[in-house]
């Protein structure tokens, strides 16, 4: 019955999202804050015969809204279910191995491959250098690829490339190779390429609403670039699912963009809580990577991040470990409130 297309897939594991008992859920980096406080009124006066009708598949008001507070044009945003539904349509619409492999790094956001496979497309894996960064040269090299996707900050270490390399390799990569940066989770204290979308029409920028917006159920996520990037994006879409974007998903996404005031509260705490948590292990003797995002990568000589995920489960704490060699030895850790890092903090003091 089934096509050799499905039997050639590997698909992407999502992290647990358990339902059996409740967990401090330290696993897949939502924000422990809730959403914006506009968001309850809306929906309390929400008129139920709208439901009548499709959304807006050109999602104008949201748009609007994103180009509005990015201070860009709005034909240079996208919208789509979702920034792994973004990444999917970048992957379809840029990248073609007949260029070229794609590249990303190594240990990095692991749909990358799967989109790959999904669409044959060929890449290589980029190794990060021995402090888990990012080597722009590396990406530079004389065999000809057909792109660059990578998170910035990086998934699962949280290590960010700065600015100004992510210029410089915009500079010397070939100008007709789609870029795409995935900045799921720049807002917590990185510096976003997005005004480097004018001067590089190869340069694809992607942002979720599920971690700094604390919206991950809501499943909305936007690009900005270029307007024939953009257009290109709006072809698969069209392609593919007219509506990814729902009528809730719109117009919440259109409340939460506006609330600038307190979405800054809550991810500044969100920083400071990071910095609280990784001093703490460290002062226990952790590793733990500098992070630029809302999780940190940590881990501790002589234990494997299995361990640490078994023995913390068994505790009602969930967090992520990567059965992957280089990275065996860690565990990635959502930054959570204080009362659920304090939580942690008790278990691996008793634990490890
Ligand atoms: N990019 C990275 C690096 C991520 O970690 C995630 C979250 N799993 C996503 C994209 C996708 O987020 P979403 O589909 O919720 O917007």
């Amino acid at each position: 019955m089934l096509t050799k297309r499905i039997k050639r897939l590997t698909p992407y594991i999502p992290g647990e999202q358990p339902q059996d008992r409740k967990y401090i859920k330290l696993n897949t980096n939502e924000n422990p804050y809730p959403p914006s406080p506009e968001i309850g009124p809306y929906l309390k006066s929400f008129d139920i015969e709208r439901l009548r009708l499709y959304p807006d598949p050109l999602f104008g008001m949201l748009r609007e809204a994103i180009s509005k507070r990015y201070n860009i044009d709005k034909a240079q945003v996208f919208v789509g279910n979702g920034s792994d539904e973004v990444l999917a349509f970048a992957f379809y619409a840029f990248f073609d191995s007949a260029r070229g492999k794609l590249l990303f790094p190594e240990f990095s956001y692991s749909f990358y491959p799967v989109y790959c496979d999904f669409y044959d497309i060929e890449y290589r894996k980029i190794p990060l250098t021995g402090d888990f960064a990012i080597e722009i040269n590396d990406y530079l090299g004389k065999d000809l690829s057909c792109g660059i996707v990578f998170p910035n900050p990086n998934a699962p270490t949280g290590i960010l490339l700065p600015l100004a390399k992510v210029t410089e390799l915009l500079e010397r990569y070939p100008e007709d190779r789609v870029v795409v940066i995935d900045e799921a989770y720049i807002d917590f204290g990185g510096e976003s390429a997005l005004p480097l979308i004018d001067r590089f029409k190869n340069l694809l920028v992607t942002r979720t609403f599920s971690k700094s917006m604390s919206l991950a159920a809501l499943r909305l996520g936007f690009a900005m670039g270029n307007e024939d990037l953009v257009r290109a994006l709006f072809a698969v879409k069209d392609s593919f699912n007219s509506y990814p974007a729902d009528l809730l998903a719109q117009q919440i996404g259109e409340i939460a963009i506006k609330d600038t005031g307190y979405y800054a509260a809550i991810t500044k705490k969100i920083i400071e809580s990071r910095t609280s948590l990784s001093g703490q292990l460290e002062a226990l003797g952790w590793e733990v990577l500098p992070s630029g995002a809302n999780f940190i990568f940590a881990g501790k000589k002589g234990l494997s991040g299995e361990t640490v995920y078994t023995r913390l489960k068994q505790e009602g704490i969930l967090v992520r470990y990567f059965n992957i060699e280089g990275i065996k030895n860690f565990v990635r850790i959502t930054i959570g409130t204080d009362e659920e890092i304090e939580a942690l903090m008790t278990s691996v003091r008793t634990l490890f």
